[in-house]
């Protein structure tokens, strides 16, 4: 809208500049041509003949214009208005060769010069001979405020316009995007209800498993394998559902987390339950677990979420690393944050691929094939709980060599 307004604004203080130049041009030519048969008087009789028979006060059209007559050896024979230019007459106007159709513009200060070389025929009669030179000058200040005025106006209405045009388009937006607001927030409600809703039947079906795979002598070990894959079915689809509720209750109030609303939580405390319970898994995976964690460094938060995040990151580094490799937890300091790393020495992620990890249901090929438990929310659920807590997620890899994540929280 400024653009606009500033390239319309100053096109028409352009075309207004040129038509006013345009027009001074033309009042210093006619005053210029009015003087013309004066000239040889003015040669014969002086300035006397000026005062005596010339209403010359009707020629001139404002009382800033003035007036003077050159011979043809460019000698100053008389003048008449009240500013004149002090500067000898342009040594560019031509002297010998005729060429009345061309005046001689200058500027000097305030004021605008235009001079013509006068001719008149010769004896005999077939070529010009130069008379003498007309110069003509009138001041520009009359101009300059007009376009002064312009100017303020021009720049008190555009920012007017604009002020105007911002408080109407950010009502109209907002007019246009309520509508919107309200849609998104009806599906991500329903969404987080129909998610509670199937919570139910699910926890129905896997009770009922619980209970029949409790008498294992009253089943057929077919019907016990059958019952295994439902109960596996069952908890794929729980954990799916909570990682869909979670992430559509977040959608639905995106706000990060009140500080009256999370507690004091060591860090150092919580890597290092976290790190019990998967130096074990890693162990039976073949993978060397390392832990470097420094102590006394707390966050504010929910210790549930926090646990969620870094929980989902461990997995996801021992399941991508193969047996006979490293996964590293660390916790350090930098500046008011707290890093916590986690480093595997697995698959890695191809770098054409790093910037859609965090989307949900993505998830990188080789991955789908080689494990069928995934659904692709880990990372968007430990993204949006980072956010959450004011911190974010960054991600390293290489393909064939390992990655890293680095999760960075404010230290309270
Ligand atoms: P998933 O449940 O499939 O692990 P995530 O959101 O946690 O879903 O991860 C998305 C994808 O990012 C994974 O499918 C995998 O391809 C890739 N990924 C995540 N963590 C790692 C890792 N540590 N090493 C290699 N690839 C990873």
């Amino acid at each position: 809208m400024a653009a606009i307004l500033g390239v319309s604004s100053a096109a028409l203080y352009g075309f207004l500049y040129r038509s006013f130049s345009h027009q001074l041009n033309h009042q210093l030519r006619t005053l210029a041509q009015a003087a013309v048969p004066s000239l040889d008087t003015v040669k014969t009789e002086g300035r006397r003949s000026l005062d005596e028979d010339l209403p010359w006060r009707d020629l001139f059209l404002y009382k800033e214009q003035s007036l003077e007559w050159f011979d043809d050896d460019r000698n100053l024979l008389a003048r008449q208005g009240s500013d004149f230019p002090d500067i000898p007459l342009s040594k560019s106007l031509p002297s010998t060769d005729p060429n009345p159709g061309l005046p001689e513009i200058q500027y000097r200060g305030q004021l605008r010069v235009m001079t013509i070389a006068v001719y008149a025929d010769d004896l005999d009669g077939k070529t010009l001979q130069l008379e003498g030179y007309l110069r003509a000058s009138q001041s520009t200040q009359r101009m300059n405020a007009t376009l002064n005025h312009l100017r303020l106006g021009l720049g008190l209405g555009g920012v007017t316009a604009l002020c105007l045009a911002s408080i109407s388009s950010l009502y109209l937006t907002r007019q246009a995007v309520k509508p919107m607001q309200q849609s998104f927030q009806r599906l991500t409600q329903f969404a987080a209800d129909a998610s509670h809703e199937l919570r139910n039947p699910l926890t129905r079906i896997s009770i009922a498993t619980e209970i029949m795979m409790g008498h294992p002598d009253q089943l057929k070990p077919s019907d016990i394998k059958k019952l295994t894959t439902i109960t596996h079915a069952t908890e794929q689809m729980k954990r799916l559902i909570d990682d869909v509720l979670f992430l559509t209750r977040t959608d639905a109030a995106y706000v990060p987390m009140a500080r009256k609303e999370s507690a004091d939580i060591s860090l150092h405390e919580m890597l290092l339950n976290l790190a019990e319970r998967f130096e074990s898994q890693a162990q039976v995976k073949g993978i060397n677990f390392q832990k470097r964690l420094l102590i006394n460094l707390s966050v504010k938060g929910n210790a549930n979420q926090l646990e969620r995040l870094f929980s989902n990151l461990l997995e996801n580094a021992i399941k991508y690393t193969r047996k006979g490799g490293r996964v590293t937890l660390s916790l350090n300091k930098y500046r008011q944050n707290a890093i916590v790393s986690i480093r595997d020495t697995g698959i890695g992620i191809p770098s054409e691929y790093l910037p859609f990890v965090f989307r949900r249901f993505w998830r990188v090929e080789q991955s789908k094939a080689q494990d069928g438990n995934g659904f692709g929310l880990g990372l968007a659920i430990a993204e949006t709980i980072a956010k959450q807590h004011r911190g974010e997620i960054l991600v390293n890899s290489q393909e064939g060599i390992g990655t890293c994540f680095q999760v960075k929280l404010p230290l309270t």
